[in-house]
C-alpha cells in the first residue's frame, strides 16, 4: 500500500456538540478545534511505513454559513502544525466545500468531489501518484466507507458505533476491512497487515480472503 486518506472531523479533531442548534458538527471557532488523542503519533507511525497521507474531507460549514474560509484554513494551520511538531507530515489537503442546499449560491451544488462520490479521493490519488487499490481510507463516518469502497480503496472504520454502522454499509455489500476506536488504533491494523503481507505467505491469513 502506498497512500493514506484520511477524514478530517471524528478521525483527526474531535467533533463538537453545538447545543444552541442541537446537533454534532464540526468546530465552527478555534477554541472547538481540538485535536484527538494520539493524532499526531499516528500519522508518524504512517509515514515511518512509507505511506503518503492525505485528507480528504466533506466541509459543508462554509456553505451553510456556519464558518468563514479564513477559519477553516486557520483550522487546518493548526492541524499542521501540531502533527508537524510530533514529527509527522501530511502531505495534501482536500475539501470539498459544496452542499445541494447551501446558502451562499457559488457553493450551491450537487459536485463529484463530496463524499460518498469519489472525486477527491481521485484527486488526491493522481497528486501522489497511486493508483487508488493502493491507499487506506480512513473515516468515521458512512459516506467515507462508501467513498473509500467505490475508489477500491481498502477502508478503516474508526469509531465506536461499530454495529449500528455496519449495518448500514452492509446493506450496501461494504465491509470496513477493519474497526479502530482512533487513528492510532487504525495505524497500529495498518502496520500490521504491511508487516505481514512483506513477510513470504508461508500462512495464508483469513484477511486476505476478505480482500
Ligand atoms: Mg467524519
Ligand atoms: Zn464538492
Amino acid at each position: 500500500m502506498k497512500a493514506v486518506f484520511l477524514d478530517r472531523d471524528g478521525v483527526i479533531n474531535a467533533l463538537v456538540y453545538h447545543q444552541d442548534a442541537g446537533v454534532i458538527d464540526a468546530p465552527f471557532t478555534r477554541s472547538q478545534f481540538k485535536l484527538l488523542p494520539r493524532v499526531p503519533e499516528a500519522i508518524r507511525l504512517l509515514n515511518d511505513l512509507g505511506l503518503r497521507i492525505a485528507i480528504v474531507s466533506n466541509q459543508p460549514g462554509i456553505a451553510k454559513g456556519h464558518l468563514k474560509p479564513e477559519m477553516l484554513k486557520s483550522f487546518e494551520r493548526t492541524m499542521l502544525s501540531r502533527i508537524r511538531a510530533a514529527g509527522g507530515r501530511i502531505d495534501r489537503v482536500y475539501y470539498c466545500l459544496h452542499h445541494p442546499a447551501a446558502k451562499v449560491a457559488k457553493l450551491r451544488q450537487r459536485c463529484r468531489c463530496r463524499k460518498p462520490e469519489i472525486g477527491l479521493l481521485e484527486q488526491a490519488a493522481a497528486d501522489l501518484h497511486v493508483s487508488l487499490d493502493e491507499c487506506y481510507m480512513i473515516g468515521d463516518g458512512i459516506n467515507d466507507l462508501l467513498a473509500g469502497s467505490r475508489a477500491g480503496c481498502r477502508t478503516i472504520f474508526v469509531g465506536r458505533w461499530k454495529c449500528e454502522i455496519c449495518r448500514f454499509t452492509e446493506a450496501q455489500h461494504v465491509r470496513a476491512a477493519s474497526v479502530a476506536s482512533d487513528l492510532w488504533e487504525a495505524a497500529q491494523f495498518i502496520r500490521t497487515e504491511m508487516t505481514e503481507t512483506r513477510q513470504p505467505a508461508s500462512s495464508p491469513s483469513c484477511r486476505s480472503a476478505q480482500a
